[in-house]
C-alpha cells in the first residue's frame, strides 16, 4: 500500500521503516528542510560544536525495544544528565537531591532526616494533588517550590503553577541521597553522530521517499491508502474548533571560547532573569575536541500561528477542546494521528517511539485504521 507520513520527526519515521519493511511504500513529507523534527541537531558552522537545534535532547528509557531498535540505527555513549539551577545567587544541584537540600537549608542531614525535614514541610492537607503547585506544596514543600520551581514554571509556561497539570512536576524526582541523575532509566544516552544523523539511517530504506520543504496540502492524502499524521492535531482540521494551546521557544545563541558554564544545562529560577536555561552544546559530546563553544539561552512564550509548536499546554480549561478535536479525529477515515502534536501531549522520545512502533504493529494486524494513537 501507498501511504504519507506528515513530519519527518521519529513518529513518522519508525512508522516509515516499519512498514517499509513489510513491504509498503512511504512517502515522508516535512514542511521544514531537514528531518527529525525538534529532536535536529547539526553542526554550528562557526565552532564544529554539535548543537540540538531546538533545545537539549537527552535520550533515556527503561523500554529495552526502544533501546534496541534506536541502537540499531546509532552508536549511542554514555551520557548522564546532570543539571543544575542558578537561584537567589546560588548554583545548586537538580533535581532536588540530598546536596540540594542540605544545601539550601545550610543543613548535614542524612537521607531518612531529609526524608523527615522535607515531609514536615510538605502541606499535608493537601490529598489528591491535581495543579504543578498542589504537587510541589504536597512534596516539597513551600521553601523549594518558591525557589526552584515557581519562577522557572512561571517563564516556561507563561501561567501561574496553580493552572498546570500536577503531571509536569511529576517528570522530576526529589531524591534522598546524593544521586544527581536527572533521569531514572536504565538506558540513558547521547547518539555519538547526532539525532539527525540517527534519522536519516532510519529512513534509509528503498521503499521510503523523502520530501523536506514540503508542506501538507489539503487533497495530498486522496494519492495514499492511509495517512500518519504528526502535525498538530488542531492543524489538521484547519483550528476551525479553536487552537489548542502550544508554548514555543527562542534561542540567543552566542560563542566562545574553552568552556562557559561547566555544564550541559544550567536552569535559572528566579523570576527576574528572563531566560529558564543556557546550554552549552559541547558538553553533549565530551568526546569531541573543540575550542570554541557555542550557547543557547532559552527563552519561553505562547507560541503564534507562524511558531514552531514545542510544548503542548494542556490548561484545565483546554480539555474540552481537546477533547472535541480528538473525538473529530476518532471519526477520520485513514488518517492516525501519532506523536507529540499529533496526539498533543508532552511525550518524551523513547515514549514517541513506542507508540510509533506500536502503531506500526497494529496497522500491520490491521488494528489501527483511525483516531490518536497513543
Ligand atoms: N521545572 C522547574 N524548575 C526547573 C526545572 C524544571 O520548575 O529548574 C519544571 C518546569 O515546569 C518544567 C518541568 O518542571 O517545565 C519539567 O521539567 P523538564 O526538565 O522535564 O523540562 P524539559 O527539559 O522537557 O523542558
Amino acid at each position: 500500500m501507498k501511504l504519507l507520513m506528515v513530519g519527518a520527526g521519529l513518529s513518522g519515521a519508525v512508522i516509515a521503516r516499519r512498514l517499509a519493511e513489510a513491504g509498503h511504500r512511504a512517502t515522508v513529507i516535512d514542511a521544514r528542510p531537514h528531518i527529525a523534527g525538534n529532536c535536529h541537531t547539526e553542526r554550528d558552522p562557526e565552532t564544529g560544536v554539535l548543537v540540538h537545534v531546538y533545545g537539549p535532547h537527552i535520550f533515556h528509557t527503561d523500554d529495552a525495544e526502544v533501546w534496541d531498535y534506536v541502537t540499531r540505527f546509532e552508536t549511542f555513549r554514555p551520557y548522564k544528565n546532570r543539571v543544575k539551577t542558578t537561584a537567589r545567587g546560588e548554583v545548586f544541584s537538580l533535581p532536588i537531591n540530598l546536596h540540594t537540600i542540605n544545601q539550601f537549608y545550610r543543613k548535614t542531614l542524612r537521607p531518612d532526616e531529609a526524608r523527615a525535614f522535607i515531609a514536615a514541610q510538605a502541606d499535608t492537607s493537601i490529598t489528591d494533588p491535581q495543579s504543578f503547585e498542589e504537587q510541589a506544596l504536597r512534596f516539597v514543600g513551600p521553601d523549594l517550590y518558591e525557589a526552584f520551581f515557581k519562577g522557572y514554571t512561571e517563564k516556561q509556561w507563561g501561567c501561574h503553577p496553580s493552572a498546570l497539570p500536577a503531571s509536569i512536576l511529576k517528570r522530576l524526582p526529589v531524591r534522598f541521597n546524593y544521586d544527581d541523575n536527572y533521569f531514572f532509566h536504565r538506558f540513558q544516552g547521547m547518539p555519538e553522530t547526532g539525532y539527525t544523523a540517527m534519522v536519516a539511517r532510519i529512513l534509509d530504506h528503498p521503499n521510503i521517499d523523502v520530501h523536506l520543504d514540503t508542506p501538507y496540502a489539503p487533497g495530498m492524502a486522496d494519492r495514499y491508502g492511509h495517512v500518519f499524521w504528526s502535525g498538530p492535531l488542531d492543524g489538521y482540521f484547519g483550528y476551525d474548533l479553536g487552537r489548542l494551546g502550544y508554548r514555543t521557544l527562542d534561542f540567543e545563541r552566542f560563542t566562545e571560547t574553552g568552556d562557559w558554564q561547566g555544564c550541559a544545562v544550567m536552569n535559572y529560577g528566579d523570576p527576574e532573569v528572563p531566560y529558564t536555561r543556557i546550554t552549552e552544546h559541547k558538553h553533549f559530546a565530551p568526546w569531541e575536541d573543540h575550542a570554541g563553544t557555542v550557547c543557547y539561552r532559552e527563552f519561553s512564550r505562547a507560541c503564534g500561528p507562524d511558531d514552531i509548536p514545542y510544548y503542548p499546554i494542556r490548561l484545565v480549561e483546554e480539555k474540552a477542546l481537546l477533547s472535541d478535536y480528538a473525538a473529530r479525529a476518532a471519526g477520520e477515515e485513514g488518517v492516525t494521528f501519532v506523536g507529540r502534536l499529533g496526539t498533543y501531549r508532552y511525550l518524551d522520545m523513547d515514549v514517541t517511539i513506542r507508540e510509533a512502533l506500536d502503531t506500526a504493529r497494529a496497522f500491520l494486524s490491521g488494528g489501527v485504521e483511525r483516531g490518536v494513537a497513543g
